[in-house]
């Protein structure tokens, strides 16, 4: 657990002891009084926890009673304090006829507190904590027996025009209704999150992605049928991917987020699976004609002149996977194919502001943004390599892989839309 997740359950915890009738305290692990509510103040001498206390708990890994000695005429001298531990902390209070339901009583509530910390309140979903904590332990255990795992990502459609024209209540409605439904559909071993707003998680632990594909159209077919309490139908948009032998967590969800959001630019109420790592050619051992990145019609935004740049991209992005395959090329050949895809880039990038200007685009000036540091990591990376400071691997992978792959299939894609509506040509100049 990080300082912001311990600190997020900590609060929980405290305002659930500080509405409690019963006197409780709440310590660290270590000992320090982190909170103590008010019924506990009362009935403590100086409002305090004796040191004799503190330092017994210290050395202690289970609960415990503690017998507080006289050592004033306070009333709580000589009665015995009840302290249990879970997980990070100890809750401490008077020990009462029985302990045992007064241990169970304790345990509730801590225990409630941490699964409000990993649970999404509306929905009662588990949060995107509680995603990331899967990840951590389902990736190598994953590894570990060979099998496979994957992940759908699943995004509701034009679901801001629900709000917009219907209210937030309904909205919320419609989370808690698909979440429902969500929960159905899936088995059990499966583990369903509320990762964002309205955009949601599936692990599918022992799945492969033929099964994940079936599993993912079964879900958006169920959702395009039900009968939400609003007016008009829910659709969602679905990415999926199967973890990668040594892929990283971050790697895995970016690739079902971008097949999420390829099956948006699609049209939307569909499935898309994320294709393979593209950057396998790197390690050499799986060196074929596989590794290069096809063109796909869904590439294409409808605009003659970026798509063709785009395409071009693509061709001058294959002639660096293909010279990285051959054993005879060297250093100066690589830098020249990468000066030739950076000046084509660079063409590119001010060909598409212009267009983006032109019809007004809301998030134009992000993009030149992401553009612009695009241009100059490239650049840097390109001239390290001369130097020898960066390995031309490194630099095919950031040319390949993050310049023209991932820029076009998750920034571009945002574009895409606004570019084919048949208005979008219609001269909207930026400042306009
Ligand atoms: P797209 O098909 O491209 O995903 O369009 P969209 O409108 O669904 O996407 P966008 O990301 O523009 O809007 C998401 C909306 O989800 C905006 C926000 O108001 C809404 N939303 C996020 N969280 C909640 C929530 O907890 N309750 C409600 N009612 N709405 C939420
Ligand atoms: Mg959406
Ligand atoms: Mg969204």
């Amino acid at each position: 657990m990080n300082t912001a997740d311990d600190n997020h359950e900590l609060s929980l915890l405290c305002e659930q002891v500080r509405r409690s009738p019963e006197p409780i305290a709440i310590l660290y692990e270590h000992g320090e009084v982190a909170f103590i509510n008010s019924a506990m103040q009362q009935s403590l001498p100086g409002g305090n926890l004796p040191g004799q206390v503190l330092s017994t708990l210290i050395e202690s890994e289970a609960h415990l009673l503690i017998t507080l000695y006289p050592t004033d005429e306070e009333s709580s001298a000589g009665r015995q304090l009840l302290a249990i531990r879970l997980g990070h902390y100890w809750l401490v209070t008077f020990l009462e006829r029985e302990v045992d339901p007064q241990v169970e009583r304790l345990s509730k509530l801590l225990e409630e507190a941490q699964k409000s910390s990993i649970t999404d309140p509306l929905t009662g979903l588990w949060n995107r904590k509680q995603f990331d904590e899967f990840l951590r332990i389902e990736i190598p255990r994953a590894e570990r027996y060979g099998q496979p795992i994957c992940l759908i990502v699943l995004d509701i459609d034009h679901f801001k025009l629900v709000n917009d024209e219907q209210g937030h209540a309904v909205g919320d409605r419609v989370l808690q209704q698909l979440s429902h439904l969500m929960s159905q559909q899936i088995r059990l071993v499966d583990s369903l999150f509320r990762w964002g707003g309205e955009e949601f998680a599936i692990l599918l632990p022992n799945t492969a992605i033929s099964a994940t594909r079936f599993i993912a159209e079964r879900l958006r077919q169920a959702v395009s049928q039900f009968r939400f309490d609003l007016e008009g139908d829910i659709t969602v948009s679905i990415g999926a991917a199967e973890l990668e032998r040594g892929e990283t967590a971050l790697s895995w969800f970016k690739r079902a987020d971008e097949a999420m959001y390829a099956a948006k630019y699609q049209g939307r109420n569909r499935v898309v699976c994320a294709d393979a790592i593209t950057d396998r050619f790197i390690s050499g051992e799986d060196a074929d004609s596989s590794v290069l990145m096809p063109w796909k019609p869904i590439y294409e935004c409808g605009h003659p002149l970026i798509d063709q740049q785009h395409q071009e991209l693509f061709r001058l992005g294959n002639k660096m996977i293909s010279a990285s395959l051959d054993e005879t090329v060297g250093k100066e050949h690589f830098l020249l194919l990468a000066d030739e895809l950076i000046e084509h880039c660079t063409q590119h990038f001010s060909d598409e502001e212009d267009i983006l200007a032109n019809i007004g685009y809301d998030g134009f000036y992000k993009h030149q943004k992401a553009h612009n540091g695009l241009l100059s990591r490239a650049r840097k990376l390109r001239n390290q390599a001369q130097t020898g400071t960066v390995a031309t691997r490194d630099v095919i992978d950031f040319l390949v892989n993050k310049l023209v792959k991932q820029h076009l299939l998750t920034a571009d894609m945002d574009f895409f839309e606004q570019l084919m509506k048949p208005s979008a040509f219609e001269n909207k100049a930026i400042g306009n």
